[in-house]
């Protein structure tokens, strides 16, 4: 048992930490089971277990015993790469429990919920007005808890850290304005060029369920999913979730038209799931069994989803497999069903935006969420701003708030989440690169479907080490190198030329 520690604190960490393991896969499973199959009136019930194995958790993991071992491991002199991934990942899991005083996270807790009601109402609505009142106080308690927190810099960085290891407004800013003024160059050509642009009228077929289900599993199992770790069910909103190293599933949803809503949210989810399927099994029962972070998790389901399912060459193996279970594209030609893949349009809406325009709906709400948390702008003030900032970068404006300022249910939770996609997509592009490099021939092997050796890639340079390094060693020894968005940026336009 754990032949990757071999300090004995590390060891009786592990040992203590089954438990704690067990509790949070157990939370995961009901997570699951409330975004597919729970009866509606069981919430409640479900909130009450919830809350009482999170008080569990909370307790095992600050418990004297446990944070006295924590100090002993930090203090230990040669640590291999796993001890100190491990002091590193619990350090990170205790922060919030020992820096927040206990009524402050009640009271977040109870804001918060009370926040993801009115934001519900105040959608529906389409009135910031009903959602206002609660949006002040969460922005109040997220500086006060940048202060209990602790930060340099920027009181936003505390909040960023939580969301995405090491990550300040430092690197984002110069991320945002290394890709801002390319992909709006680029977005420009694409519309005065027209091509992209163009509604394809595959937006209109419909197929049934079944048949897409069934051409779905044809395509993961092809890819090398295996029915035997890894499932697949139907919710409103597409997730993946790990409840152990062989088990691991993902959700989509199936609207009944406009087939690649649910194809591409099997590959981007299959793509997160590929990522907890290859992390090497010696890490199970360990907190390092896990991907390291929402930004680089990201960036393992947009390798799959952008570089290599939405491209001419994906589309050319994979057609004969897909027509032959929606009849319908038997009309459509590959580079017909490529054009209709690659869409791009301005939208309002973040989670319909395409490749090119995506980056710009995270800029807007980072640069929202800087100001609030140095108190620059106030919460009256968003939707106007929104609005602006839209105009500003897609040449659109929101028709409502409920196309604009309220479209997303995060900010009823907290600040701090959004900038993880850009950098997903950043570090995807930049993977994308170093993976054409070391793979002879990737994209000729991509049109025959034939993924094994990018998979095994994967696995080496980011999959089978869990959360055993940092994201940001995890790129330096992976691929020499930091954070670099001018991938992204080169990528995309020579996709769209
Ligand atoms: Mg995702």
């Amino acid at each position: 048992m754990y032949e990757i520690f071999q300090n004995p604190y590390a060891r009786e960490l592990a040992e203590k930490y089954r438990p704690i393991w067990a509790l949070h896969k157990s939370m995961a499973l009901l997570g699951w089971d409330l975004e597919t199959y729970m009866p509606k009136l069981g919430a409640e019930e479900r909130g009450f277990a919830d809350a009482q194995l999170e008080l569990m958790l909370q307790e095992k993991i600050t418990s004297p015993d446990f944070l006295s071992l924590l100090d002993k491991l930090e203090r230990s002199e040669g640590l291999n790469d796993y001890e100190r991934g491990l002091a590193r990942v619990l350090r990170r899991n205790t922060k919030v429990y020992t820096k927040l005083p206990p009524t402050f996270v009640q009271q977040l807790a109870s804001i918060t919920n009370q926040a993801s009601v009115s934001w519900r109402e105040a959608k529906k609505a389409s009135d910031f007005s009903k959602f206002k009142p609660d949006l002040e106080k969460i922005v109040n308690m997220m500086r006060e808890m940048a202060n209990y927190l602790g930060y340099e810099e920027h009181p936003y960085n505390a909040l960023l850290d939580l969301h995405e290891e090491g990550i300040t407004v430092k690197d984002l800013d110069g991320i945002f304005s290394a890709i801002a003024p390319s992909l709006k160059k680029t977005l420009d050509r694409i519309i005065s060029e027209g091509y992209f642009t163009r509604r394809s009228k595959l937006e209109e077929e419909r197929y049934n369920d079944d048949d897409m289900r069934a051409a779905e599993w044809e395509i993961l199992k092809r890819l090398g999913y295996d029915e035997n770790r890894f499932r697949v069910d139907v919710s409103p909103h597409p997730f993946t979730t790990s409840i152990g190293l062989n088990d691991v599933r993902i959700t989509t949803r199936r609207k009944g038209y406009d087939f690649k809503d649910t194809f591409f949210s099997i590959l981007h989810e299959g793509g997160h799931a590929l990522y907890e399927l290859q992390i090497d099994p010696a890490l199970a029962y360990t907190p390092l069994a896990g991907g390291v972070s929402s930004g680089v998790h990201e960036s393992q389901s947009r390798f799959m989803e952008n570089m290599i399912a939405r491209t001419r060459e994906f589309v050319e193996g994979v057609l004969p497999l897909l027509s032959s279970h929606l009849d319908f594209l038997k009309k459509y030609d590959s580079e017909e069903v490529f054009v209709y893949f690659a869409h791009v349009s301005p939208n309002p809406i973040r989670v319909e935006a395409d490749e090119v325009t995506y980056n710009f709906h995270i800029l807007l709400r980072y640069e929202l969420e800087k100001e609030l948390m140095a108190n620059e702008i106030k919460v009256d003030e968003l939707p106007e701003l929104w609005n602006e900032e839209m105009e500003k970068y897609l040449g659109i404006r929101p028709k409502s708030d409920a196309e604009g300022v309220l479209q997303d249910i995060h900010w009823s939770g907290g600040l701090g989440g959004f900038p993880a996609y850009t950098i997903g997509n950043v570090i995807a592009a930049q993977a994308r690169y170093h993976a054409m490099n070391d793979i002879k021939d990737l994209y000729d092997k991509v049109s025959k479907l034939e993924l094994n050796e990018v998979k095994a890639w994967l696995r080496e340079k980011i999959h089978k080490w869990g959360s055993t390094y940092s994201p940001r060693e995890l790129l330096s020894k992976s691929f020499g190198e930091g954070l670099d968005p001018s991938y992204l940026t080169s990528y995309i336009d020579q996709k769209y030329r």
